[in-house]
């Protein structure tokens, strides 16, 4: 079942079948209701379920003592109505009796704070104790379920690190020793000399000896310190995963595994996902509150995820209001839910489960809304739901197998980065902002945009930009090249390539490793703490253009031309914005941060030379395609009919009619054309 296609952006999530379905919790529930879900279910077009993610306690009620009967019994019953199971490692909600008898496997918090039981993750991923149980009762479910031909797959544990992405519990004092040991190859100097343990009188005497770093414990941490504890971080938790992943796929080779993320601490184009037959991504577009903002936000979040591994599987689409303690999401309108449903497919789902199938009546989230409510009335969700499910009749085999189109990517799905930017970030916006705000500007012009990582195919993409990425691996600099000589179109944001790979400062003139593909150097820079006090513009395409968060003075090799100047304080006239023809390539250097203005004003120039053409503005576009086919996803995000002019020849999926010479679309409504 394994893929053994390389992460890619590009990369098709291997799936035998569109898998569509809900997170369903049975165990929440009365016989007579229960006995009544899996028709309803079918009548949906469900083929497949999410269960036990949570319900350790009740499959091991005393330690050793297993009883899968429960679930052997719903398994059965939804098998007969054709819906199959996706099972859980129960691992993010150990038992009473587990925290009870081993408080050590509680995580502790940089405060000093250990976790109590009573809501969930509060167990430590590298505790050696905890460890055994999960591989126990992993083993326990994987064994017992090997031979059902129901069950189709498994997610590890669920949404690892969503509540506390750090422990500092003892166990993981002694496995961060162990991890820095293997690290230096046992060399103690080693680890000095890289963390520059030179200043502040940090030198380690021995790998024991190196704590956990905690911020504000006084003061600030050794930045290369701080980042090496995330990388272990994200190989604990990784190994954690393999131990259930071994286990599972040992008992039975036909199941895929996957997990849901996305959250910080996890590099999720390393080992991670590739253990992994593809990533999960769990999808609320509904945290955003702003309707205006929510369709955008949705887009990136999952172009983000496919930068990291490709396509991947949503194991939970919201399907209503979500509500915790202190939120309560607005409810989607009408044509709101299957319209997320869409974009998620549009741009990588796979497989597609909704969070959840019923409202709980009790417990945290017993207002975070399924597709019916709390009495199980099937209402306008459920209709809509049900409407997708029989569309997907058609769209989900038709998408399987494809990826999706990048003409513009902006560069997303590095762990470092992300990482070293979270331990210096001196106030300035994370990178991954930025690039929203070139990533938007595509997006919102109708071109086939996407992120993507600077080892990735690059070979469709004809301009991509890097946005202040401060660790830019010197090895990724030679095939960039071999791309730019191409014909590519590369756009360098300030402070990239600035620190190394143990987030200290490069030695070289900056921009470091890309100083000479760039053609240029970087004379001065300077944080702008408060534009409007010392306003800095530069001079783009005819318009003066404001900058913000920081500026860089550029000096210019003999072979690079300015593109815009400072105007502003003692920068005037200096340069700000270089460009460099490389082969048949440009390379752009932008000596600031990529604001909105200045991405707007930079991009529709960069556009042109790259040769890159806008789709269809207006609406949500989005091309799935491969050697055989293409798909046409069309969105309408607007409050009114848009009307599409000479869309693809072919035919809409959704109303099984030919294309005509224009295409309307009403308000939250879809297309999605196979072209001819
Ligand atoms: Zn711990």
């Amino acid at each position: 079942m394994k893929t053994t296609l390389p992460l890619s952006h590009k990369r098709p999530a291997n799936f035998s079948r569109f898998w569509f379905g809900a997170a369903y919790y049975p165990e929440h529930w009365d016989e007579a209701t229960r006995a009544d879900d899996p028709a309803r279910m079918k009548a949906a077009g469900f083929n497949v379920v999410r269960l036990a993610e949570f319900s350790w306690d009740l499959m091991e009620p005393r330690e050793g003592q297993y009883d899968f009967s429960f679930y052997d019994e719903q398994i059965a019953r939804l098998g007969q109505a054709g819906v199959s199971t996706i099972l859980c490692t129960p691992t993010a909600a150990p038992p009473r009796w587990l925290t009870v008898q081993h408080p050590e496997i509680l995580r502790v918090n940089a405060a000093g704070v250990r976790m109590q039981h009573g809501s969930r993750q509060q167990a430590c991923v590298s505790s050696p104790v905890f460890r055994d149980y999960s591989r126990r009762i992993t083993q326990a479910m994987a064994g017992h379920f090997r031979d059902n031909p129901q069950v189709v797959g498994w997610q590890t544990d669920n949404e690892f690190y969503c509540h506390i992405d750090e422990c500092h519990c003892p166990a993981c004092q002694q496995a961060f020793g162990e991890f820095l040991r293997q690290k230096f190859g046992d060399d103690i100097g080693a680890l000095n000399r890289a963390w520059g343990t030179a200043f502040w009188a940090l030198t380690f005497g021995s790998f024991a000896a190196v704590l956990t770093p905690r911020r504000d414990q006084p003061t600030y941490p050794n930045p290369a310190h701080e980042l090496d504890f995330k990388r272990f971080l994200t190989a604990t938790v990784t190994e954690f995963q393999r131990e259930q992943v071994t286990i599972l796929r040992a008992e039975q080779s036909r199941w895929f595994v996957t997990h849901n993320g996305l959250f910080n601490n996890i590099d999720y184009r390393g080992e991670f996902t590739r253990d992994l037959d593809m990533l999960g991504y769990d999808c609320y577009p509904m945290f955003h509150f702003n309707p205006a903002e929510r369709a955008y936000s949705q887009a990136f979040n999952l172009d983000q995820t496919r930068a990291w591994s490709g396509n991947f599987i949503i194991p939970e689409q919201q399907s209503g209001p979500g509500g915790q303690q202190p939120y309560f999401h607005s409810n989607p309108e009408p044509g709101e839910l299957r319209k997320m449903t869409y974009v998620s497919i549009a741009r990588g789902a796979d497989s597609l489960l909704y969070f959840r199938w019923r409202t709980c009546r009790f417990g945290a989230e017993e207002y975070w809304c399924g597709i019916l409510d709390h009495d199980s009335v099937p209402r306008r969700r459920y209709a809509e739901v049900q409407q997708v499910g029989e569309e997907l009749q058609r769209v989900g085999p038709a998408v399987l197998g494809t990826h999706v189109r990048v003409d513009v990517a902006v560069a997303g799905g590095d762990f470092v980065n992300n990482a070293a930017h979270d331990t210096l970030p001196f106030g300035l916006p994370h990178p991954r902002h930025m690039s929203v705000n070139l990533h938007r500007h595509f997006y919102e012009r109708g071109y086939a945009v996407g992120l993507v990582h600077p080892t990735d195919d690059l070979a469709d993409v004809k301009l991509f930009c890097v946005p202040h990425w401060v660790v830019f691996d010197p090895a990724w600099v030679t095939p960039l090249r071999r791309w730019v000589e191409a014909g590519g179109v590369l756009v360098i944001g300030a402070r990239t390539a600035t620190r190394d790979a143990n987030n200290n400062v490069v030695a070289e003139t900056i921009p470091g490793s890309l100083r000479e593909l760039a053609g240029v150097t970087v004379e001065e820079y300077g944080k702008q703490n408060l534009p409007a006090a010392r306003p800095l513009r530069l001079t783009l395409t005819g318009k003066s253009v404001p900058t913000d968060h920081w500026y860089e003075w550029l000096q210019l090799d003999r072979d690079t031309k300015p593109l815009a100047k400072w105007k502003g304080r003692h920068l005037t006239g200096k340069v700000a914005v270089s460009t460099r023809r490389v082969g048949k390539g440009q390379v752009i250097y932008v000596g600031t941060y990529f604001t909105q203005p200045v991405a707007d004003a930079l991009l529709p120039a960069l556009t042109k030379l790259a040769g890159v053409k806008s789709l269809w503005p207006g609406v949500e576009v989005v091309c799935r395609q491969n050697a055989e086919k293409r798909l046409w996803f069309f969105i309408n995000h607007q409050e009114r009919t848009v009307t599409i002019k000479q869309p693809p020849r072919g035919v809409d999926l959704i109303t099984g009619k030919k294309t005509g010479k224009t295409l309307a679309l009403r308000p939250n409504d879809i297309a999605v054309v196979q072209a001819t």
